[in-house]
């Protein structure tokens, strides 16, 4: 098993994957679990009714091109995903640095952590390439570690640092950085890496791959949170934020590229962490 080929077109490579997909393959279970996966993430309040739809589409999706163990990712981060954004919610309420709606996910979230797997999945599907498998996973990776290190970085002590200004900005801010969520970063891929290691039937280039994609997305995030996604300020509490309405008020917009938002960016790294697996050697 240790000693599985680590090229793609290798065929016994693909064979060890195919005969772990086709461990899990019953479509319709599978499409029965994302329906009460779906549903009990709707009555937890982890998303709301857009978020539920797109989310039954997403998985649906996933089921029917990989199965139900390549449901296994995307199930992952959604879990780790939905509990990281409730962990000690009030206290990132009281920061200001909460999810909007309770932190229950509208379609937006959905899709922008969504689709860009599902692409890869799609290419994969119709390529039989593998290289496009490790995109996905890779792409999932760089959600989570996104996701994941957002929730847990606005519980920093010390305020982030925001990137290019190198200033102290409040928590949550768009493109500010802390240890904590730096050291999340690197961290909370290794769930979805090591699923892939699995699902590889134990390729070495599937487990760190993702691991690393998976932290360089979550970093770009903050980048282009810093440098592209559109800021705008309140004029109550004059805080930056990407919110249209902050404490009851029209926000103004201050920089970045109108109508790049959160959703846009996270929609940009996932597909780049995705992408950036294709071109390592
Ligand atoms: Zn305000």
């Amino acid at each position: 098993m240790t000693d599985a080929p680590l090229t793609f077109s290798n065929h016994l490579f693909k064979k060890a994957i195919a005969e772990r997909i086709s461990m899990l393959d019953d479509k319709l279970v599978g499409l029965l679990l994302v329906m009460i996966i779906a549903l009990l993430g709707y009555k937890k309040d982890a998303v709301n009714l857009s978020g539920l739809a797109s989310g039954i589409i997403v998985g649906f999706v996933t089921v029917l091109l990989g199965g139900l163990l390549l449901f296994l990712p995307l199930l992952t981060f959604f879990v780790l995903g939905s509990m990281f954004t409730v962990y000690k919610y009030n206290l990132k309420e009281i920061k200001g640095a909460a999810e909007d709606r309770k932190g229950r996910r509208s379609w937006n979230n959905v899709l922008s952590n969504g689709v860009p797997p599902l692409i890869f999945l799609l290419i994969w599907r119709f390529s039989s390439n593998d290289a496009f498998l490790l995109a996905f996973f890779s792409s999932i990776a760089a959600d989570t570690s996104d996701t994941l290190s957002n929730e847990i970085g606005v519980l920093s002590e010390k305020d982030p640092i925001l990137l290019f200004s190198w200033k102290r900005v409040p928590a949550g801010t768009s493109g500010a950085v802390s240890l904590l969520g730096t050291v999340t970063a690197l961290l909370s891929p290794l769930p979805i890496s090591f699923e892939s290691y699995f699902i590889s039937g134990g390729s070495i280039r599937f487990l760190m791959i993702p691991a690393f994609c998976g932290f360089l997305g979550s970093l770009f995030d903050s980048i282009l949170g810093a440098l592209v996604q559109e800021k705008r300020i309140c004029p109550v509490c004059g805080r930056i934020t990407e919110k249209k309405i902050h404490c009851g008020y029209s926000t103004r917009y201050l920089a970045g590229v109108k109508g790049f938002g959160n959703g846009s960016v996270n929609f940009t790294m996932s597909l780049a962490a995705g992408a950036l697996s294709l071109v390592i050697p």
